[in-house]
């Protein structure tokens, strides 16, 4: 076997994306494919997606399938990695769908399975803003909030691997209801969707803000790319909206902090683009709160964008093939 490649795949809610990697963690070509999840469609078209998409990067690569040394694989969670499961994922309707088992039947090579928050901190840790560090803690603020927790250099998965659900740490007992069962939960006060549920409200109760003129005053049009827009101009609402953002996720990664004492937390994900307009305050509330010293590296953004979850999965698939002996 001549040199030997990786596979990375991040399943998401809208998108999935593939790529080769070298052994040393090149993304070979700089190749990265994008094809449209379609989770609406059921999970066997999804997954018929998903395999045409590798077949296809193999191709363009010109790489035979006998010289992938193993594929490693994101998803949103929670997921059974051990059993290589996708147990539940609202925005795909799946039900314990076994995608280690479908991709090792039809390609051959090892699959590992992972969520997005983990193989976020592994990407971070091996080479993104936190590398070398041993304790830190990724969250990922999107449609939702993850997380994943390295401790003494290694992934701390819980007694059932689902350890690392920051989203739903609560931090309002009587708060808003959550579809998990509990209230208050921490990803419906900083979340994306958090952002675009308070401006729909907003719109709705007649203030007045360039977010809102932006959108045409049409609910279905807000983004947070009008919001980013009305705040670089010094929309009062915007900035104000922002500085809400920011005070939530102090009081999220305080309570991190407390619990994990960590050198660094990582935050990824969509939200962070509009980080000029919410890290002051972020920081304010975060040492306000903390028990453990708060500098201004204690927390910073992550440099991979969309890639992050595709250099977790490699590391991820890299690490189980160099342990296990041949
Ligand atoms: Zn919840």
């Amino acid at each position: 076997m001549a040199g030997g490649y990786y596979l990375a795949l991040d399943i998401g809610g809208t998108k999935t994306s593939a790529a080769l990697f070298t052994r040393e963690g090149e993304i070979a070509g700089d190749v990265v494919l994008v094809v449209k999840s379609e989770t609406f469609r059921g999970e066997e078209v999804v997954y018929q997606n998903i395999k045409t998409l590798l077949e296809d990067l193999m191709r363009r690569q010109g790489v035979a399938s006998d010289t992938i040394l193993g594929i490693g694989v994101g998803s949103p969670g929670p997921l059974d990695t051990k059993r290589g499961l996708i147990i539940h994922a609202p925005l795909m309707k799946w039900r314990n769908f076994p995608i280690i088992e479908h991709l090792t039947a039809d390609f051959r090579f090892p699959a590992l399975l992972d969520n997005d928050g983990n193989l976020g901190a592994l990407a971070e840790q091996h080479r993104g803003v936190a590398r070398g560090l041993r304790n830190i803690i990724y969250m990922t603020v999107s449609t939702g909030c993850g997380g994943g927790i390295l401790i003494n250099g290694e992934l701390y998965r819980g007694a059932n691997g689902g350890a690392g659900e920051v989203g739903h740490m609560s931090i309002d007992p009587g708060g808003i209801e959550c579809p998990c069962g509990s209230r208050g939960c921490f990803e419906l006060y900083a979340s994306g969707t958090a952002l675009l549920n308070n401006m729909k409200t907003d719109m709705a109760a007649g203030k007045r803000s360039a977010v809102f003129d932006l959108a045409g005053n049409d609910a279905e049009k807000l983004s947070g790319r009008y919001l980013d827009e009305a705040a670089a101009r010094g929309d009062a609402y915007a900035l104000a909206l922002y500085r809400k953002e920011g005070y939530y996720l102090g009081v999220g990664l305080a309570n991190l902090f407390n619990l994990f004492d960590p050198e660094m937390i990582v935050l990824g994900g969509g939200i962070t683009k509009g980080r000029r307009f919410f890290h002051k305050t972020m920081m304010e509330t975060l040492k306000e709160r903390s028990e453990q010293p708060i500098h201004d590296n204690s927390v910073r953004y992550s440099e991979m964008n969309d890639r992050v979850v595709l250099h977790g999965a490699f590391f991820l698939i890299r690490e189980y093939i160099e342990k296990t002996p041949s």
